[in-house]
């Protein structure tokens, strides 16, 4: 058991003139207030907070920390006011005290919901002062340390936790010792059979390893002092249990497969010497390939830096080598912790940036996802990273998780430059959007200033950025288009009345029933009407006195169509069912019909009618009953808003090809929204997405794109079905 002479001790250690009159103090309170006080292990209660604050000193933390490490459960588990921490101690440690009481205060729960309102809070108390995490990250790991003492239902559900929120805060932030021991005892405690098991069996393999292990740190020492390259230190170790058995699990093999199991690590003076020691590893012994990373030149997202290799020994026995300085052994160790410059107070320029950024886009995030589900499954993502390493064409590095397509590197660039994205050349040729990037990949983002978002995109987009961007965007497109139609429906609703839908918008009575429908202003309520929530007729009813309200046509299946109308964005007015002016109609995805094509309608059941192109195979197979068919007519009086259609295109695969498709297609004055390619053996498929006004106009666009040479066919291809 730790003495508190020996705390301060160690903080006098790294911090000569550190102010220990403060932890004096601190721990003279903290002993009277938790004085008669238990813990589970029949200690005095004391223990914990000066365990704690020892962990804290541990990494070199200020005497503020260190004193809110002494004092953090004072408040919780006392009668002790926070105002009484901050008149004894000042307002530094009191926030901090009050922080990791109001984290201790959330009630964790299995329901995903909490969990992310649990991490929101936590997020907030980070940004605010990381001291506050760094205080609960530590009591978590007394807590954890100690965990044998508490009864096996608590006993699971605090592991669960500390798998589940503490230990990924603690890899985010780089701490990777805190990280490994949490990991580490939650393992032994949620799979205490599988982590027995597992420990017998790695402690069976540790002594023959071991003198395996001093051999060749003995080797590797005589060559790297023949090559005179100075190193620091060689260590060499049996891997983590967990990250064993995550090994197992991940790729279904047995101990004697996994190939790490042993890694050493080499600690040199400078970052010229790390990669002098890893050229005389690769002379010693065979390299793996495939297995060398640079994390010197391209460090991961938490800061973490060393050069990884896998090599064989001269005895068939594999192992991994991590190269790095004392100071980046120092980051990878402590993280965000070792940035701490104990005097300045708090954290903030310089290197620790990087972590600041992760917060803040967190917190970014969160505003903008109203889901906590979301919140929490996009926060996933980003707490356990695999990164792919990519590049813009100027050769900065992009880091992006596994799987992340073109789509997201165009988002991590910049926002505009996702909306805009049109295409992408992955290293020097034209790739799908949905193209999935790999190590090294160097990614050029085609854009187009009129371009925008599609729904199609959130089907592969992975970064939680990329995703949140795009639904953003797309719902208050949507909001837009739902106000709009609102607008038009309840309008010819009142029509029916012989009022004046417009006048009734801006009305009194309007703005006295918004509150009954959640509505800040008219708008939201035209939208909810838009989306087909809620029907014109009830806000009629609402806001018109009941004797004015005399039908004067029949009713007809308006409001059930528009969410249809909303989602296919197609126009409802450019159709017009002959001898029936205000019946909704709207473009049948399957063929997607375009002005100019002959067409015919069909009445679906309470959705309106949906329009067909003639030639559709679902028209033309009877799918549907006869009876219900209609005649439908392009009108002439409507404006033309382009449609968009997207084309199929067989080309010979010759240089130049694409430039030549754009041009010709760009001279016909037509707009390209997407483009597609994708190589096969001599040939090439490109898709082509283009804005057209009518048949005639696609018509021209087909010639054109036929006269080209190497062309061998042209499809008008079905639209892609949507996902959802
Ligand atoms: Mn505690």
């Amino acid at each position: 058991m730790i003495r508190f002479e020996d705390l301060l001790d160690k903080v006098r250690a790294y911090s000569p003139d550190a102010d220990l009159e403060l932890l004096r103090r601190a721990y003279v309170f903290s002993a009277l207030e938790h004085k008669g006080q238990i813990r589970h292990s029949g200690e005095p209660y004391l223990v914990h907070p000066l365990e704690v604050s020892d962990i804290l000193a541990d990494m070199k933390l200020d005497p503020v920390c260190i004193a809110a490490g002494l004092l953090h459960d004072v408040v919780e588990d006392t009668l002790t006011t926070p105002d009484k921490i901050r008149e004894k101690f000042g307002e530094d440690v009191a926030h901090i005290v009050e922080g990791v009481t109001k984290i201790g205060a959330i009630p964790f729960s299995s329901t995903e919901e909490r969990q992310a309102e649990n991490f929101r809070k936590m997020l907030l108390a980070m940004v605010d002062d990381i001291r506050v995490i760094l205080v609960k990250l530590a009591d978590r790991l007394h807590n954890m340390r100690t965990l044998q003492h508490m009864a096996d239902d608590k006993r699971v559900r605090i592991a669960q936790e500390t798998l589940d929120i503490y230990a990924p805060i603690a890899n985010r932030l780089g701490m990777s010792r805190i990280k490994n021991e949490l990991e580490e005892l939650s393992f032994r405690y949620l799979e205490p059979a599988a982590f027995e098991a597992l420990r017998g069996k790695v402690e069976a393999k540790r002594k023959p390893t071991e003198g395996m292990i001093e051999q060749l740190t003995a080797d590797l020492r005589d060559k790297l002092r023949e090559a005179q390259v100075p190193v620091i230190s060689v260590d060499g170790r049996v891997k983590r249990l967990y990250s064993i058995w995550l090994k197992l699990k991940a790729q279904k093999i047995d101990l004697e497969q996994v190939y790490d199991f042993v890694a050493l690590r080499i600690v040199t003076p400078s970052v010229k010497d790390c990669y002098a020691t890893l050229g005389i590893i690769h002379q010693t012994w065979s390299p793996v390939p495939g297995r060398i990373k640079d994390f010197i030149a391209m460090p991961r997202p938490n800061g973490y830096q060393s050069l990884h290799t896998s090599v064989i020994s001269d005895r068939g026995f594999p192992f991994e080598v991590q190269i790095r300085t004392e100071e980046m052994h120092r980051l990878a160790e402590e993280g965000i912790a070792a940035h701490w410059k104990y005097k300045e107070g708090r954290v903030g320029a310089g290197r620790d940036e990087q972590y600041f950024q992760w917060l803040r886009q967190l917190l970014e995030w969160q505003q903008d996802t109203r889901d906590p589900q979301e919140f929490l499954s996009n926060l996933k993502i980003d707490l356990y990273p695999e990164e792919v390493y990519t590049f813009t064409p100027r050769g900065t590095v992009k880091v992006l998780p596994k799987g992340s397509t073109a789509i997201d590197f165009a988002y991590a660039i910049h926002t505009d430059v996702g909306h805009q994205c049109v295409g992408a050349r992955v290293n020097g040729r034209m790739v799908p959007l949905r193209t999935r990037l790999k190590n090294g990949d160097i990614v050029e983002i085609i854009r187009n200033a009129s371009h925008k978002p599609s729904r199609d995109w959130l089907n592969f987009a992975v970064t939680s950025r990329a995703r949140n961007k795009i639904k953003h965007l797309i719902q208050a497109e949507e909001k837009e288009r739902a106000v709009e139609l609102g607008k038009r429906v309840f309008d010819k609703e009142a029509r029916r009345f012989g009022l004046n839908g417009t006048k009734l918008v801006d009305g009194e009575a309007m703005q006295k029933i918004l509150a009954e429908f959640a509505a800040a202003k008219p708008e939201d309520l035209l939208a909810q009407i838009g989306y087909g929530k809620v029907s014109p007729r009830l806000v009629l009813d609402k806001i018109v006195p009941q004797d004015q309200l005399k039908e004067q046509a029949p009713e007809h299946p308006v409001v059930s169509a528009v969410k249809r109308v909303l989602r296919t964005g197609s126009e409802p007015d450019r159709i017009k069912v002959r001898g029936a002016d205000d019946v909704m109609v709207f473009r049948a995805k399957c063929c997607n019909p375009i002005r100019g094509e002959q067409i015919v309608g069909y009445i679906t059941r309470g959705k309106g009618v949906s329009v067909h192109s003639a030639k559709c195979p679902n028209v033309i197979n009877l799918m549907y009953d006869p009876e219900r068919r209609i005649d439908v007519e392009w009108d002439k009086g409507a404006d033309v808003a382009p449609y968009t259609v997207r084309l199929t295109i067989e080309v010979e695969d010759r240089k130049g090809m694409l430039a030549e498709l754009s041009q010709r297609i760009s001279d016909i004055n037509t707009n390209i929204t997407n483009m597609e390619a994708r190589t096969g053996d001599q040939r090439a498929r490109i898709d082509v997405t283009v804005e057209i006004k009518d048949m005639k106009h696609l018509e021209q666009v087909i010639k054109a794109v036929r006269g080209i040479k190497g062309v061998l066919k042209v499809e008008r291809s079905s639209p892609i079905p949507e996902r959802r």
